[in-house]
C-alpha cells in the first residue's frame, strides 16, 4: 500500500472511530437522563398476551429471577393442570407455592360447573397471594382465558391487582387479553407468532414446550 492510501486509511479509520463515539456518548446522554427520570419504587403488573410462543415460559422467566434473588414468588395456573410443568417441578423444589387448576385444557373437559369451580378454587388462592405482602411476585399463568369465559369475575380481578401490596408484582399471561387489563398493566409485552413447529407437525416437546 502506497504511503498515501495507507495516511487515508488511517484517516477514515479515525473519522469512524469519533463518529462512533460522538453517537455512543448521545446514547448515554440519552440513557443516564432516563434512568435519574426513573425513580419510583413499586411493584409491576405485567401482561404477557398475544399469539406467538413464549408468554408462560418468560413468565416463569421471571419467577427463577425473582427466587433467584431469595424473594418469595407464588404461581396460579389456570387450565393446564393435565400437563405435566417442568418450571412447576423445578420451583416447588425452591419453596415457590403452586396453586394448580385441577382440570385440563377447557376444550377438553367441556363442562362450564366443573371449570368454573376449578377456576374459582384457584382464584381464590391467587387473591390470597395478591393480598399477602410477603409475597414479591405473584404469576398468574393463563388467567385470561378465565375472564374471555366469564369463569372469573374481571372486576374482582382488577380490584385484586389495584389493592395489592405497593412492592408485590405480578404477571397474568394468555392471549387475547382483556382491554382492561391491558390498560391497567404497566408493562404490556405482546409475543407474536411468526412461526411455529406445531404447525409443520412437530409434536409439543417435554422439555420445550411443557
Ligand atoms: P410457552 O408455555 O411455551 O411459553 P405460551 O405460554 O406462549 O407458550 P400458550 O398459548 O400458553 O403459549 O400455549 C401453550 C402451548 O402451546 C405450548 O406448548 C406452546 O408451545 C404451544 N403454542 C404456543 N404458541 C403456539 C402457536 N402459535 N401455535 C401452536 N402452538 C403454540
Ligand atoms: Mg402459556
Amino acid at each position: 500500500m502506497s504511503t498515501n492510501k495507507q495516511e487515508n486509511t488511517q484517516q477514515s479509520q479515525q473519522e469512524r472511530h469519533d463518529k462512533h463515539q460522538k453517537r455512543q456518548q448521545k446514547v448515554k446522554e440519552s440513557v443516564d437522563a432516563k434512568v435519574a427520570a426513573a425513580q419510583t419504587e413499586q411493584g409491576i403488573f405485567q401482561v404477557i398476551t398475544g399469539n406467538g410462543k413464549g408468554k408462560s415460559t418468560s413468565g416463569f422467566g421471571t419467577v427463577a429471577r425473582c427466587v433467584g434473588h431469595g424473594m418469595n414468588a407464588a404461581v396460579a395456573q389456570f387450565i393446564k393442570g393435565m400437563w405435566e410443568c417442568g418450571e412447576r417441578n423445578l420451583l416447588e423444589k425452591a419453596g415457590v407455592p403452586f396453586s394448580v387448576m385441577k382440570t385440563g385444557f377447557t376444550w377438553e373437559t367441556q363442562n362450564r360447573v366443573t371449570d368454573t369451580k376449578a377456576a374459582q378454587d384457584t382464584w381464590i388462592q391467587a387473591k390470597a397471594w395478591l393480598a399477602d405482602d410477603s409475597i414479591d411476585l405473584v404469576l398468574l399463568d393463563e388467567l385470561t382465558y378465565m375472564v374471555t369465559y366469564e369463569y372469573i369475575d374481571l372486576d374482582e380481578v382488577i380490584t385484586a391487582i389495584e389493592n395489592r401490596p405497593k412492592m408485590q408484582s405480578v404477571i397474568i399471561t394468555g392471549r387475547a387479553a382483556h382491554r382492561r387489563l391491558t390498560e391497567l398493566a404497566d408493562t404490556v409485552s405482546e409475543v407474536r407468532n411468526v412461526k411455529h413447529a406445531f404447525e409443520a407437525g412437530i409434536k409439543a416437546q417435554k422439555g420445550f414446550d411443557f
